[in-house]
């Protein structure tokens, strides 16, 4: 029987496994199938206080599991399939195996969204790809495209633009969602083109098993043409990681938990943690922040339970 289990390595679990370590709790961490979380697929981090140079995502988050583990806390390279929430104790599917605990706490983030074109699905890995920071060496001096209109996509831009010839900005709106300074940044980029209104409608590869280019749609007018692109960055948001709770605990139509008020879910001693609940800031500091709550709502239910 464990006291604590966190699912999820990123900011929010890593961060709630400092704090439950440091308690004494043991916390058994389930890393998941992305560890890190969204950090490990990001370059440099300016906005996290305390490191006033920046830090690279990968290892502020490699850091904070270190600091997690000096104090005990067990992580394991697995992911939870199946869950029961409903009675006491809870008991989780983790690969198949069982295992049971007095409290949990969620912080299995949001993974990237896809276009779900059956093009685009059949290249994952052989020129599309969602992250820009593990793939984008592979595309040096070639035709880079981005799909997206958020923060994601003007970051992945700028950074691509370190290996591409040229990056293709591609965007279904002529504005766009992202901060100011991320899309102004993009725009003095010479090296990034942009075109809006415009969807992609299939991904090409001649038959040769890599992307060769795309065929897209100008909104606006109707026109579709055709771009040759040899790495297409898909950068359009995220899909909360909730599918083996569903039913279970309190989701929102789009599968983010439902806060019942600081940490705590709908069921007493599940708790939620960063960006599977944080649909609004989504920000490294803001799920350690979390975690840290998180943490501490366990902590407390489990003194009040006598343990
Ligand atoms: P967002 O949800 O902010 O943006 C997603 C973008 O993808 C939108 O422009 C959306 O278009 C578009 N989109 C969604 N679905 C589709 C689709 N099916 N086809 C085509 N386009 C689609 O996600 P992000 O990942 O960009 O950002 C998430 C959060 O993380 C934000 O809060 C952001 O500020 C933050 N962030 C901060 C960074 C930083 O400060 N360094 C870096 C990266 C992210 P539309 O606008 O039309 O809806």
């Amino acid at each position: 029987m464990q006291n604590v289990v966190i699912i999820g390595s990123g900011c929010a679990g890593n961060t709630a496994a400092i704090y439950t370590a440091r308690a004494g709790l043991k916390p058994v961490v389930i890393s998941g199938h992305e560890p890190g979380g969204q950090l490990s697929l990001t370059t440099e981090v300016e906005n996290f206080p305390g490191f006033p140079e920046g830090i690279q995502g990968p290892e502020l988050v490699e850091n904070m599991k270190k600091q997690a583990q000096r104090f005990g806390a067990d992580y394991r390279h697995a992911s939870v399939i199946g869950a029961e929430l409903g009675k006491r104790p809870i008991r989780l599917n983790v690969d198949g195996e069982w295992i049971e605990t007095r409290t949990l706490i969620i912080a299995s983030g949001a993974s990237a969204r896809w276009l779900n074109l059956p093009s685009e699905q059949k290249l994952i890995g052989h020129g599309v790809s969602s992250c820009a920071t593990c793939d984008g060496f592979f595309f040096r001096d070639k035709e880079i495209m981005v799909v997206g209109g958020g923060d994601t996509a003007m970051e992945e831009a700028n950074f691509l633009t370190r290996f591409g010839r040229r990056v293709t900005l591609v965007h279904r709106r002529s504005e766009f969602r992202a901060s100011k300074i991320m899309l102004d940044r993009v725009k003095a980029n010479p090296k990034v083109e942009f075109i809006t209104p415009a969807a992609i409608q299939e991904v090409e590869d001649g038959g040769t098993g890599l992307v060769t280019g795309v065929t897209l749609k100008n909104l606006d007018s109707g026109e579709v043409f055709r771009r040759d692109v040899d790495g297409l960055f898909i950068a359009i948001g995220h899909i909360p990681n909730t599918k083996p709770f569903v039913g279970q605990i309190d989701l929102d139509p789009d599968g983010y938990i439902v806060s019942h008020g600081g940490a705590r879910t709908s069921v007493a001693g599940v708790f939620h943690a960063g960006d599977v609940q944080d649909r609004v800031y989504r920000q490294a500091i803001t799920a350690s922040g979390a975690g840290c709550m998180a943490a501490i709502e366990a902590e407390r239910f489990l003194e009040a339970e006598g343990h």
